[in-house]
C-alpha cells in the first residue's frame, strides 16, 4: 500500500509530466471511483481545466487545478497513476482516464478498486492543524501534520504523544489525523530505527526517545523517497517503474532473519490488527 514516499515519488514525477496540460475529457470505467459524485458531473467539472501544479498531502496525490480547486487521488491498496503517450497500449485494470488536450493520458489503474478520486477546495488541504475534526468529515479535511515539514519538531511530537499518552505508539503513528502519510511499513521501520517497541504507550516515551523517534521517522521517509518508494506487490511509479526501497528494509517482512543491528531474530506480531515486525533485543517490550 503506497505511503508517503511512494506518493511523493509519483507526485514529483507527475509534476514534470502533467503541469500545464489541459484536461480534454474524463472517462470513468468504474462508477465508484468518483463517488459520491456521478462520473458525468465529475467529468463536467474537470473538462477544460488546466493542471497548474502537482503535490502531495498525506497519502493523497494532489493535482492542482486552475481556480483554487484540486483533483485528489487516494491510491489506497493497489491504485496506480500512469502517464502515457498518445496511442500507448492499454493498462490492465484501468478504472478512470484523464485525456489531455495534447493527446497524452493519465490512467488510474486499480486491481482491488479501493482507490478514489475527488475534486476538492485546495484550502481544505492546508496544514493548519485546526481544521474540521468532527465525525463524518472526509479524510482529506482531517489530515494531521506533515512529518517532513518544519513544523514537525521534537517539541511538537512530545506534546502530541502526551495528548495521546494512553495509545500504543505504533497505531498512533498510523492515525492520519495526527501525523499524515505514515503507513504500516514506514512505522515499523521507524520504530526499529528508534529502538522503540511497537506496544510502548505514547506517554511512556522519555525525551531522548521522542527525539530519536522524530529523527527515525524523517530518516526512513526520506530514504524511501530517495529509493523511489517500495514495491512489494503492486506499487509502481507514474512511469510504471518499481521502487527500490524494499531492498532496504531492516525489519519489515524479515521475521526469523537476524536484526541488522544486534543479530537477534526478528519477530512478527500483530498490533492493532496489522502485521508488525520488531527486534526483541533492540526494542524492549514494555512491562505488563
Ligand atoms: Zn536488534
Amino acid at each position: 500500500m503506497p505511503e508517503l514516499p511512494e506518493v511523493e515519488t509519483i507526485a514529483r514525477q507527475l509534476k514534470d509530466l502533467v503541469v500545464g496540460r489541459r484536461v480534454a475529457r474524463f472517462e470513468s470505467l468504474w462508477h465508484r471511483v468518483t463517488e459520491p459524485l456521478p462520473a458525468t458531473h465529475f467529468a463536467a467539472r474537470l473538462a477544460g481545466r488546466e493542471i497548474t501544479g502537482v503535490s502531495r498531502r498525506g497519502k493523497f496525490v494532489v493535482l492542482e487545478l486552475d481556480g483554487d480547486e484540486a483533483l485528489i487521488v487516494s491510491l489506497r491498496m493497489t491504485g496506480k497513476l500512469l502517464f502515457r503517450e498518445d496511442g500507448s497500449p492499454d493498462d490492465a485494470f484501468t478504472r478512470a482516464v484523464i485525456r489531455f488536450a495534447d493527446g497524452t493520458v493519465l490512467r488510474f489503474a486499480d486491481t482491488r478498486k479501493f482507490g478514489r478520486m475527488a475534486i476538492v477546495d485546495r484550502a481544505d488541504l492546508l496544514e493548519n492543524g485546526d481544521g474540521p475534526r468532527g465525525p463524518g468529515q472526509p479524510l482529506h479535511r482531517t489530515l494531521g501534520i506533515e512529518p517532513l515539514s518544519k513544523r514537525f519538531t521534537t517539541r511538537w511530537l512530545g506534546d502530541f504523544l502526551q495528548l495521546r499518552s494512553r495509545s500504543a505508539i505504533k497505531p498512533l503513528l498510523l492515525d492520519q489525523r495526527g501525523i499524515a502519510g505514515i503507513g504500516n511499513i514506514y512505522a515499523i521501520e521507524a520504530l526499529w530505527c528508534a529502538r522503540i517497541h511497537p506496544l510502548r504507550s505514547a506517554g511512556s516515551m522519555r525525551p531522548d526517545e521522542v527525539a530519536r523517534l522524530r529523527e527515525a521517522i524523517r530518516f526512513v521517509l526520506r530514504k524511501g523517497i530517495r529509493f523511489g518508494g517500495a514495491s512489494r506487490r503492486d506499487y509502481v511509479d507514474a512511469r510504471g517503474a518499481e521502487g527500490r526501497m524494499q531492498q532496504e528494509f531492516k525489519v519489515y517482512d524479515r521475521a526469523g532473519q537476524p536484526c541488522p543491528r544486534c543479530g537477534r531474530a526478528i519477530v512478527r506480531t500483530v498490533v492493532g490488527g496489522r502485521g508488525t515486525f520488531h527486534c526483541p533485543r533492540c526494542q524492549r517490550a514494555p512491562r505488563s
